[in-house]
Order: C-alpha cells, then sequence, then structure tokens
C-alpha cells in the first residue's frame, strides 16, 4: 500500500532507480523519496535535473560519476555521518547495474550506514520480461568490451555456459557485436533485440543469430537507439539419465582441470556413472557442442 509520506530517514543512502524513457515508469516512492532527501547524487546532475523538473521536485543535487566517485563517496559519507538523507540516481534505470554507484554504496555499507533499494526500471529485466524466453536461468553480463578481439574473448568465455546471455549495446557498435556473437556464439542460436524500450519506437525482434545482423542493416532505423540482446545459452546435451546438478557440476570442473580428472570427480560426487558422464564431458568439449540426439549422435 502507498504511503502518502514516506520520508527519507536520516543517514540513509537511498539508491532509486529512474525511468529507462516512459517518465511515467518513475514509481511512487521513488517520488516521495527524491522529495524528501537533503541531496540527490546523480551520474548527470542536468539529466537528472529534467527528471526533477518534471516532476516539480527541487532538490539539491550533486555529482557522482565515473571519474569521481572515489572522491564524492568521502564526502556523501561524511554528510550521511552528519545525518542528512540521500538518495543516488543514475541517468536511467537502476543505479550500479552497468552504471556508477558501486562503490559508494560498498563504502557506505563499509561504514556500517544504511542503504536502502527503491527498485525500479531495469532495461535488462524489462527485455528479458517481454522477451518471451522459456529457460528459467539468464546470466546478465552487460556491456561487452569496444574492442572486436576484446569481444570475441569474453564471448569465447561464455560461450558454453546453459544460460540465456543478457548484454547491454549501444548504437555504436551494435553491427559490429552482432557480427561477432554470430561467429564465436554460431547462427544457430536465438537473439531478441529489444530496443528503445518503453519509449516511441521501442522494438522487440527475435530471430537466429544467424539472420540478425541482416535484420538490422536492412533498415538503419533498425539500429538507432539503445539496446538490450538476449541470446539463447550453450544447450546442454541430455545425456540419457545425467541430472541437471551433474552435467552443471561437470562444466564446472571443465573449466578448471583435465577432461579426465573432471569426469572422476564429478562421478565421486554426484553419483553419476563414469562412463556416462565422459561422453558428456567429450561433447561439452567439442568446439562447437551441440545437444545428443536424433541425428546428432556422432
Ligand atoms: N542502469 C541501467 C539499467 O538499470 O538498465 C543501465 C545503464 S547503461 C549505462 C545503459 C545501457 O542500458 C544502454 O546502452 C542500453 O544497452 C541499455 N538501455 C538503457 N535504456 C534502454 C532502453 N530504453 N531500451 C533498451 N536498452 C536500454
Amino acid at each position: 500500500m502507498h504511503q502518502q509520506n514516506n520520508p527519507a530517514v536520516k543517514g540513509t543512502l537511498y539508491v532509486v532507480a529512474t525511468p529507462i524513457g516512459n517518465l511515467q515508469d518513475i514509481t511512487l516512492r521513488a517520488l516521495d523519496i527524491l522529495r524528501s532527501v537533503d541531496a540527490i547524487a546523480a551520474e548527470d546532475t542536468r539529466n537528472t535535473s529534467h527528471l526533477l523538473n518534471h516532476f516539480a521536485i527541487g532538490a539539491k543535487l550533486m555529482a557522482l560519476h565515473e571519474h569521481n566517485e572515489y572522491q564524492a563517496a568521502a564526502r556523501l559519507i561524511e554528510m550521511l555521518q552528519s545525518g542528512k538523507s540521500l538518495a543516488l540516481v543514475s541517468d536511467a534505470g537502476t543505479p550500479a547495474v552497468s552504471d556508477p554507484g558501486a562503490h559508494l554504496v560498498a563504502k557506505v555499507r563499509e561504514a556500517g550506514l544504511p542503504v536502502v533499494p527503491v527498485p525500479g526500471a531495469n532495461a535488462a529485466v524489462s527485455a528479458f520480461s517481454a522477451a518471451g524466453i522459456t529457460a528459467p536461468h539468464f546470466l546478465f553480463y552487460g556491456f561487452l568490451p569496444h574492442s572486436s578481439s576484446g569481444r570475441k574473448r569474453e564471448l569465447a568465455a561464455l560461450k558454453n555456459l546453459p544460460y540465456t546471455l543478457v548484454f547491454y549495446e549501444s548504437p555504436h557498435r551494435i553491427l559490429a557485436s552482432m557480427a561477432d556473437l554470430r561467429e564465436v556464439l554460431g547462427g544457430g542460436r536465438t537473439v531478441t533485440i529489444a530496443r528503445e524500450l518503453t519509449k516511441l519506437f521501442e522494438t522487440i525482434h527475435t530471430s537466429m543469430l544467424e539472420a540478425a545482423l541482416d535484420w538490422l542493416e536492412a533498415d538503419q532505423n533498425r539500429q538507432k537507439g539503445e539496446f538490450v540482446l538476449l541470446v539463447s545459452g550453450a544447450e546442454i546435451a541430455e545425456t540419457d539419465g545425467v541430472g541437471e546438478e551433474a552435467q552443471r557440476m561437470l562444466q564446472i570442473l571443465l573449466a578448471e582441470m583435465p577432461l579426465k580428472q573432471a569426469v572422476k570427480l564429478a562421478a565421486e560426487i554426484s553419483g553419476e556413472k563414469k562412463n556416462t558422464l565422459y561422453e558428456l564431458a567429450l561433447q561439452l568439449k567439442a568446439p562447437d557442442h551441440k545437444p545428443a540426439g536424433p541425428g546428432n549422435d556422432s
């Protein structure tokens, strides 16, 4: 139930999510907190003042961005210690999620002061919620490296994970990143391109990675704005009878040690048959591993 008055508590840092496009997505609680704190630490004070003006909130703004976060944190902690209440906001969405703020939050918590989340918009979760992905787990990665070599290295490390991969991407790199996703993960995975969420040109498009670059290139407007990319995870080999837990265990061990040792340990811990796990390990280690099954049981 919404409380009409929810004044900020003294000495508390509120981590406040703001809209990712549509200003109507601000929460009632966020408005209450932004109205009642003594000061707001913002990634970009000009940007945040537009938001505050829209809601007729007059608040003291202080800059906290990636270049001054360490110095600003010390000052903000002094303010909290003197009993002031503060809000932390970023340009869009949830602070500290691919945005500044984590250092401040860590330092405030270290100082034994209360940190309170005020949840709201987040691009990754919004995209996931509207993509219709039935796989239960996803891995939020955020921004891939800017260089193609860095991107490919990261993607190679993510390639065998059986979780939907969630990336943030900017219009400057969308084509290059899509080409690298296709090259490293293969064209057979599903990708959902969620663009300009909550805004006028919101687009949510799902295709195979194979076809995604052509789709983007077919219309320049599709390359504009802000993107969340959701790529289906590696398919876990369905080796008869091997439980999901044992498969996951094997996958983790394979990343850390030689195949035989990983199989032996996984068999000992899980109680699964060594031979079956060995077969599974070979599939997982194959450069382009595909699930075992009809027509694919080499
Ligand atoms: N803290 C934010 C959050 O909670 O989602 C993310 C900030 S990050 C600096 C900005 C990136 O988030 C953009 O480059 C884009 O990848 C994604 N993003 C933000 N707003 C978006 C939107 N309306 N539609 C799609 N992606 C968006």
